[in-house]
């Protein structure tokens, strides 16, 4: 063959390698938007060594270069592709050409939500478990008032697929026994409080009943807390409302429709703590003392005051949470075994109470 038309050849080659490497660049760029954080979408450049041996096999066809060049040439030009494209030379994936790490917010949030056996207790936990299924990077503390878990709350945690522990803490026989407003998931948060120290060196912790209704935007203003963070609390006393008092972007006080002389008036689902600002205080826990939980335990990380409290919820002016409350049922009447024996009652009447 002429020197002029081994030339050309080599030209009209690398002209081909070209516009290949043009159209898997760009399907590489235009890969689905649907790529998450975890999942790498590869296009994979299937057809580029066939691309290329078919047009050389026409060039050999049509000018008899030999089939050791082509073959040489060929895999040059793979080799070179597969470089730039971070796959083998065969053509396989062997790395994502962009390495993607799946970032997730921190530090973790330590979620305590204290619960116990009732008519609501599932139909309200499978709400929550559902808003926080949207939360990256939680780890859910579950406690139950109760002597042993309950099963159906054991499954409905295991299919949400957020890490979690499932806790029990019995109130004290002497406030349960006791008349009057009894101290009501004080047991359960402080055998949380009590896992997070033994368990947790970082993160956030939050005080989240089972019965409120949360906007996931609330978590991320939770995550920033570096000592204590405070916000307002919907659907709250008679004010409506529990919340820090903000004026020219400063703590001045408290709105919250029940005071009684607290220093911190304010709900327990308005305020999250900073894990390592806890454990520096190993005294730190919640009274049996209702209507004086949350001022007795914030009381008790000391040293801390109000004028310290970090302001959240764009300076207090959102509502991220509210305090709703479920009207409280009866517990359903005896099934009639005679009559509904075999009948699909009997299942259903073991998940309701
Ligand atoms: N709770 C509990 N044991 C009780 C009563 C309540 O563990 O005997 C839990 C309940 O599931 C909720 C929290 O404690 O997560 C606060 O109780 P509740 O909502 O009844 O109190 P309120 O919000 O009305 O003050
Ligand atoms: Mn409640």
């Amino acid at each position: 063959m002429k020197l002029s038309r081994k030339f050309w050849m080599v030209m009209f080659l690398a002209v081909c390698l070209v516009i290949i490497q043009y159209h898997l660049t760009s399907s590489w760029l235009v890969a689905p938007a649907s790529a998450s954080n975890n999942v790498v979408n590869i296009v994979e450049p299937v057809g580029s060594e066939e691309m290329l041996r078919s047009a050389v096999e026409r060039l050999q066809v049509d000018s008899a270069v030999t089939a050791s060049v082509g073959e040489k040439v060929i895999k040059e030009l793979v080799m070179q592709l597969g470089r730039e494209l971070g796959i083998g030379g065969c053509g396989e994936v062997s790395a994502p050409a962009i390495p993607s790490k799946p970032t997730y917010p921190s530090p973790t949030l330590y979620i305590i939500t204290p619960t116990y056996r009732r008519p609501e207790q599932i139909p309200e936990l499978t709400r929550m478990a559902q808003t926080l299924m949207h939360v990256q990077n939680i780890h859910w503390l579950v406690i139950e008032d109760a002597n042993t878990t309950t099963k159906l709350v054991t499954e409905l945690l295991k299919r949400t697929g957020i890490p979690f522990e499932h806790l029990v803490a019995p109130m004290p026989e002497e406030y349960k026994k006791r008349r009057g407003p009894k101290p009501r998931g004080v047991s359960n948060r402080n055998r949380g409080l009590e896992w997070i120290r033994a368990n947790a060196t970082k993160g956030v912790l939050y005080f989240a009943d089972d019965d409120n209704t949360y906007d996931i935007l609330l978590f991320d203003e939770i995550r920033t807390t570096k000592r204590v963070a405070m916000w307002p609390v919907g659907l709250c006393t008679k004010f409506g409302l529990s919340t820090p008092i903000v004026q020219d972007g400063k703590f001045t006080g408290f709105y919250d429709g029940w005071v009684a002389g607290r220093k911190f008036p304010i709900d327990m689902a308005g305020f999250a703590v900073n894990v390592e600002f806890l454990l520096k205080r190993p005294k730190a826990s919640m009274p049996y003392k209702a209507g004086f939980e949350e001022d007795g335990f914030l009381k008790s990380l000391a040293p801390f005051e109000p004028h310290e409290i970090e302001l959240k919820a764009n300076n207090c002016t959102k509502v991220f949470v509210w305090h709703t409350q479920t009207k409280s049922n009866t517990a359903s009447a005896a099934l009639d075994m005679s009559k509904y024996n075999n009948t699909n009652l009997v299942l259903l009447k073991q998940q309701i109470v």
